[in-house]
C-alpha cells in the first residue's frame, strides 16, 4: 500500500487537539448525555449527581421554563403546560395526531401552521421547541462538566423515524445550537456500546423496549462493519401502554371510569407507572389511591395480573422479531448475540419471554438506560476525529422506502427499504405525451403502492424538456440519501442536460422563517440562560469564600489580627453577602476578588503560623 506524504519533510505536526463530542440519547421519556474521557464512554450527570433527565419540559408564566424532574414534579398538578412524550409527536402532522390524541392530554391548535402547535401559558409551542429545551439543558450539562463548547454532538432517534421526524430532531438540535455530526440509529449504538464490532462475524438482535416505542433490528457484523440487515418495530408501542393498561384496571376496580379530568388521570398513571416499575423486583404492590372525595382506595396488584395485562404487547413485540428476522433472511437459531436496551426490558416477563423465542439468554450487562447514549458518545467521539488510528464505520438502513409517482396514481420504488445508507439510486423515466415540455415529481415515502397510502415528501418540477414524440426524452432521476438517512431527488433530461433538484423538506418540518425566528429567539434565550449559569456558578464561589473565611476568622481572626484590619476584612465581606443577594454575576465576581486581596496577608500569617507549629520541637535538619 502507498503511503500519503501530507506534510513536508522536516515539519512537526502540530499536536492533536482533544474536541469536545458528546452522544445524546433523545428518549421519549428520559435522555442522556455521555461523553468519552479518558478513553471511557460515560454519561455524565447533573450537579445533583443525576445522570437521567425525564424528557418533560415545563412552560410557566413568567416565561421560565423547566426541564426534568422539577418539571416531572409538576406533571400533575400543572398538566397542560409540562409536556411529555413529544418524541411522539416530532415530525407528525394534524393529521397524524389525531390517533394520538386520546391519551396526549395536551391542547392542540391548527391554524394551517404546518407543525402542530401545542397550547400552553405561554403561548403555542413546537414539538422541536420543546425537544430543544432538554437539548439545551443536556448541552449546558455536558460544557459545564467537560469544561469547554462542543464541537459537535451525535443524536440518536428510532431506527424507524422517517425523514420528518429525522429532520424535525435536527431542526431541534439546531434550536438548541448543537452541531449534529450525525443522527444515529439507537440500536446501532447500542451495538457499540457493547463493543460488539470488536468481535467476531455474527449476528445481533437488537431489542429496544423503552417508554414509548418498540424497535428490534438484526445486526450483522463482518469484519468489524456492522450491517443492519433490516428493522422493525412500532413507534407507538412501549412502557407507555404498561402504565395505561394498569391505570385501566385501577380505574375499573376502583369503578371510576366516569372521572376522567386530566390531572385526576395523571395521578393514576403516576401509580400505574409505580406500580409497574415496584414489581420488577416484587411479587406484589399495593396501589393507593386519594379519590375526588378524599377517600382512598387501595388494591393489591400482582405480578401475574401484570403480565397478564402486558402479555399482548410482550406478544406483539415477538411477532415484529420473527417478521424483522424473516426480512433478514435469517433464523432464530443464528442470532447470536441479543442486546437488551430502554427501561421496559427490566421487567422479567419480558427478559423470560425473549430468552424463550431465541432460545439465548439475552445481554443485559449495560444499564439498559444508558447503552444508547454510551455507544453515541463513542461514535461522536470518533467523528470529532479523536480517534485517529482506530476506524468506526457504521452501515445503517434506510427505514422506509423512497419512491416516484408514476401514472395512475402508483408509487415506483427507487430505494428500498432496508437498503444500506448512505445510497444514491437513479431510476429513467420518459415522457407520455408527444411535445410534452414538463415533467412534474412527486416524492413519496412508504411500503404502499397507491400514492394516497403513502406519505408525500416533496415534488418538484422538471421544466424546458425539449418537445419530442412521447416516449423519447430520457429522464434520469437520481435519489441520493445522506448518512442521517435524509434524501435529495434530482431530475435530468439526458439530450438536452436540462435538470432540476429538491432537498427534500419534509411537509411537516418547520419552514425557513420559523426556524429563523426561532433561532433568534433562542440566541436571545440562550444569552439569558448563560448567564444565569455563571450567575450560579459566582454564587456558590462566594458561599466557599465566606465560609472558608468564617471558621479562619472564628478561630484565629483575634490571635493574628488587629482591630484595623479586622474591619477591613468585614468591609468586604459585607460587600461581597450583599452582592451575592443580588443576580450580578460580575459584580459578585469583583467583590470575592477584593475580599481575597483584604483577607491575603490574613491567609499569610495563619499559614506562617501553622508551619512554626509543626516544627515546634522539632530540628530544621529532619525537614530537609
Ligand atoms: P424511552 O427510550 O422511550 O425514553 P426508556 O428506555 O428510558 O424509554 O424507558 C422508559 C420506560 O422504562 C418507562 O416506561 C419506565 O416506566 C420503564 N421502566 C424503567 N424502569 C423500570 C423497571 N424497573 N421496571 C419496569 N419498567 C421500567
Ligand atoms: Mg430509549
Amino acid at each position: 500500500m502507498a503511503l500519503l506524504q501530507i506534510s513536508e519533510p522536516g515539519q512537526s505536526t502540530a499536536p492533536h487537539e482533544h474536541r469536545l463530542a458528546v452522544g445524546i440519547d433523545l428518549g421519549t421519556t428520559n435522555s442522556l448525555v455521555a461523553s468519552v474521557r479518558s478513553g471511557v464512554a460515560e454519561t455524565l450527570a447533573d450537579e445533583k449527581g443525576v445522570h437521567i433527565l425525564p424528557s418533560v419540559v415545563r412552560y410557566m408564566q413568567d416565561g421560565k421554563i423547566v426541564v426534568g424532574v422539577s418539571a416531572l414534579a409538576h406533571a400533575t398538578t400543572d398538566p397542560l403546560n409540562t409536556l411529555a412524550s413529544v418524541k411522539r409527536i416530532m415530525g407528525r402532522s394534524i393529521d397524524d395526531l389525531s390517533s394520538l390524541q386520546g391519551y396526549l392530554p395536551y391542547q392542540f391548535m391548527d391554524q394551517g401552521h404546518s407543525v402542530p402547535r401545542i397550547q400552553t401559558v405561554v403561548g403555542p409551542v413546537t414539538p422541536i421547541e420543546v425537544s430543544a429545551e432538554i437539548l439545551k439543558v443536556l448541552r449546558y450539562r455536558a460544557e459545564a462538566s467537560l469544561g469547554g463548547e462542543l464541537a459537535g454532538v451525535v443524536i440518536t432517534v428510532p431506527a424507524y423515524f422517517d425523514d420528518a421526524q429525522r429532520q424535525a430532531t435536527k431542526d431541534a438540535a439546531r434550536l438548541a445550537g448543537l452541531n449534529v455530526y450525525r443522527l444515529l440509529n439507537e440500536p446501532t449504538a447500542a451495538a457499540v456500546a457493547y463493543g460488539l464490532d470488536q468481535q467476531a462475524e455474527g449476528v445481533t438482535a437488537i431489542y429496544d423496549l423503552g417508554g414509548g416505542t418498540f424497535d428490534i433490528s438484526i445486526l450483522k457484523l463482518k469484519k468489524g462493519v456492522f450491517e443492519v440487515l433490516s428493522t422493525g418495530g412500532d413507534t407507538a408501542l412501549g412502557g407507555d401502554d404498561f402504565d395505561r393498561e394498569i391505570a385501566a384496571w385501577i380505574m375499573q376496580q376502583a369503578q371510576l371510569s366516569g372521572q376522567g379530568d386530566h390531572k385526576f388521570m395523571r395521578r393514576v398513571m403516576t401509580e400505574a407507572r409505580r406500580a409497574k416499575e415496584a414489581l420488577t423486583n416484587a411479587e406484589k404492590v399495593l396501589i393507593t389511591l386519594q379519590l375526588e372525595d378524599r377517600s382512598s382506595f387501595e388494591i393489591e396488584f400482582t405480578r401475574q395480573q401484570f403480565e397478564k395485562l402486558i402479555d399482548p404487547y410482550v406478544k406483539k413485540t415477538i411477532a415484529w422479531c420473527r417478521k424483522t428476522l424473516r426480512e433478514a433472511e435469517i433464523e432464530v437459531a443464528k442470532v447470536e448475540h441479543i442486546v437488551m436496551v430502554g427501561g421496559s426490558t427490566r421487567i422479567p416477563y419480558v427478559c423470560n419471554r425473549i430468552h424463550e423465542f431465541f432460545g439465548k439468554r439475552p445481554l443485559v450487562e449495560i444499564d439498559p438506560d444508558m447503552v444508547v447514549a454510551v455507544g453515541a458518545a463513542q461514535q461522536a467521539d470518533a467523528l470529532a476525529g479523536n480517534k485517529p488510528n482506530e476506524e468506526m464505520l457504521l452501515l445503517d438502513v434506510l427505514p422506509l422506502s423512497l419512491g416516484l409517482e408514476t401514472m395512475g396514481e402508483l408509487v415506483e420504488k427507487v430505494i428500498q427499504r432496508n437498503t444500506v445508507i448512505p445510497v444514491a439510486r437513479a431510476q429513467e423515466f420518459t415522457t407520455f405525451k408527444d411535445g410534452q415540455t414538463a415533467m412534474h415529481i412527486h416524492v413519496l415515502q412508504g411500503e404502499r403502492e397507491k400514492v394516497g397510502d403513502c406519505r408525500s415528501l416533496a415534488t418538484f418540477d422538471l421544466t424546458n424538456i425539449p418537445p419530442m414524440v412521447a416516449g423519447a426524452a430520457h429522464i434520469k432521476v437520481t435519489f441520493q440519501v445522506d448518512a442521517d438517512g435524509l434524501l435529495s431527488v434530482s431530475a435530468e433530461e439526458k439530450s438536452s442536460g436540462v435538470s432540476a433538484s429538491v432537498e427534500v423538506k419534509p411537509s411537516y418540518g418547520l419552514t425557513d422563517t420559523e426556524i429563523e425566528t426561532m433561532l433568534k429567539d433562542s440566541f436571545h434565550h440562550a444569552a439569558d440562560d448563560m448567564h444565569v449559569r455563571q450567575l450560579v456558578e459566582q454564587q456558590v464561589d462566594a458561599d466557599r469564600v465566606l465560609e472558608a473565611l468564617r471558621s479562619a476568622l472564628a478561630k484565629d481572626g483575634d490571635e493574628l489580627l488587629s482591630a484595623e484590619e479586622q474591619e477591613k476584612i468585614e468591609q468586604a465581606k459585607i460587600k461581597l453577602v450583599l452582592a451575592r443577594q443580588g443576580n450580578d454575576g460580575e459584580l459578585i465576581e469583583q467583590a470575592i476578588k477584593v475580599l481575597e486581596q483584604e483577607s491575603e496577608e490574613f491567609i499569610a500569617r495563619r499559614m506562617n503560623r501553622s508551619v512554626q507549629q509543626v516544627m515546634q520541637g522539632h530540628r530544621i535538619e529532619e525537614f530537609e
